[in-house]
Order: structure tokens, then sequence, then C-alpha cells
């Protein structure tokens, strides 16, 4: 039977590519989006992961379509960019509540009955940013460490479960998120010279869904032409 597999922002940019990725390897895959319609070919639940309610209905759904869920890829996240002095508060905690608390909220509606199934694959979208920090991105920066502490904690506490959680961590990748950036200077820190393809990412969180990966757990995994080289 096809597996249930659920992206958080899989409606565009690195969550969509996931999602179409898992999918052509044979999952039933289930996408959260926030506004519009989902994209075409994939079950689509309306979720906005900063609320409980949103996450626990999303879930009921996917259950009722496809069964529990087995591998979960929260990948929803966003930008609220300024230097410290000029940050409110309220422009930290949004970034904390999406991305980091955003995880919280789906991977412990999902961890029950990943404990009853006897397996599940976690996988968190961190970025390079989260180790090697970014001036401008205090925010961002914290909720993409915290997912490591959060995962690792995760891998201790379910290991013993048959469930991985690894982290995944993206340098520049071409989607809506990095379209105003400045290209030319961010690219010239790459080794690698480019830019990623969001379908880069989401061949490395096929394998780490896939039992090639079954002995990798609290990992955190660099998809970044080098650019965080050493974190
Ligand atoms: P995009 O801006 O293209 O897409 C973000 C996705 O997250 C959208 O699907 C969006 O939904 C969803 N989303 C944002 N907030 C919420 C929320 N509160 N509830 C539900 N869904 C939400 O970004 P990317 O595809 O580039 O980024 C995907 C992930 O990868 C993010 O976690 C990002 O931090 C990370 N990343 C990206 C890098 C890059 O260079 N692009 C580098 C490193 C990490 P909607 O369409 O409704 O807005």
């Amino acid at each position: 039977m096809a597996r249930s597999v659920l992206v958080t922002g899989g409606n565009r940019g690195i969550g969509l590519a996931i999602a179409r990725e898992l999918a052509a390897a044979g999952d039933a895959v289930a996408v959260t989006y926030r506004s519009g319609e989902p994209p075409e070919g994939l079950f689509g639940v309306r979720c906005d992961v900063t609320s409980t309610a949103d996450v626990e209905a999303a879930f009921d759904k996917v259950e009722a379509e496809h069964g529990p869920v087995e591998v979960l890829v929260s990948n929803a996240g966003i930008t609220k960019d300024t230097l410290l002095a000029m940050m409110k508060e309220e422009t930290f905690t949004d970034v904390i509540d999406a991305n980091l608390t955003g995880a919280y909220r789906v991977a412990k509606r999902a961890i029950r009955p990943m404990m009853r199934l006897k397996r599940g694959r976690i996988i968190l979208i961190s970025s390079v940013v989260g180790l090697s920090g970014q001036a401008g991105q205090a925010n961002y920066a914290a909720s993409k460490a915290g997912l490591v502490g959060f995962a690792r904690s995760l891998a201790r506490e379910y290991g013993s479960r048959n469930i991985t959680v690894n982290v995944v961590s993206p340098g520049f990748v071409a989607t809506d998120m990095t379209a105003d950036l400045d290209h030319e200077a961010i690219v010239a820190n790459i080794p690698l010279g480019r830019q990623a393809a969001p379908e880069e990412i989401a061949r490395v969180v096929r394998f780490l869904s896939s039992d090639d990966a079954s002995y990798i757990t609290g990992a955190v995994i660099p998809v970044d032409g080098g650019l965080g080289m050493g974190h």
C-alpha cells in the first residue's frame, strides 16, 4: 500500500517539488495550502501551521483519505528580515511561530499515529543560516537552529519506535522566497557557483524517507552547494 505522506507548504517552491518527487515514487501525498487552489494531482488540505485547530483538521482529512501519516515533511516557512535594532517583537515571534512552533504542531499531531504504526519518518526543512547565522535574519536563523535541537530530541525520544527524525538544510534555492535577493553576491560564496533547483532538495528528502536511509536519524543534511561548509 502507498505510504501516507504529508508535506506542509506543499503548494509551491521546495514543498511542491518534494510532494511531486514523493508522489512520483509511488507515495500517497497530501500537501497543505493556505489559499487558492491545491496543486493539480495532489491531495490538498487547507492549513495554516500557526493554528493548532487547522493542523488537527488537516491531519483528520489526510488520515481519512490516505491513512495515518507515515512520512511528515515540515517545510512551511517564512522570512521577515530586518536587523535586530529595528526588529519588533512580533516580527521575531511570527517567524518562530510559523517555522519552529509550526513544526512542533505538526510533529506533535503526527507522533502518536506513527507510534501505533511502529514506523515513521519526520523530515524538517531547516536552512544553512540556522547554523551559520545571517545578518538581517536573527528571527529566521533562530527558528531554523531551533529545528535542529527539536529534531534531535525527537530522534532520541522515538528511535526505539522505529521513527527517524532528520533535518535537511538547504542553501540558496530558486523559489519565491529568494526571488528578491542579490543573487550575484550570494552565488559568489557558493563553491558550486549556482543556486539549487527545488528538485535537488526534494531528491534528498526522498532518500531520507526511503528504506535506504533506515539507519539515519538525528542528522542534519546540508544541501547547499558548499555554502555552509563545516556546518
Ligand atoms: P516559498 O516562499 O516559495 O514557499 C513557502 C511555503 O510555505 C508556501 O507553500 C507557503 O504557503 C508555506 N507557508 C508559509 N507560512 C505558512 C503557514 N503559516 N502555514 C502553512 N503554510 C505556510 O519558500 P521555499 O519553498 O523557498 O521554502 C520552503 C522551506 O525551505 C521554508 O521552510 C524555507 O525556510 C526553507 N528554505 C528555503 C531556502 C531557499 O533558498 N528558498 C533555503 C533554505 C531553507 P502559501 O503559498 O500559502 O504562502
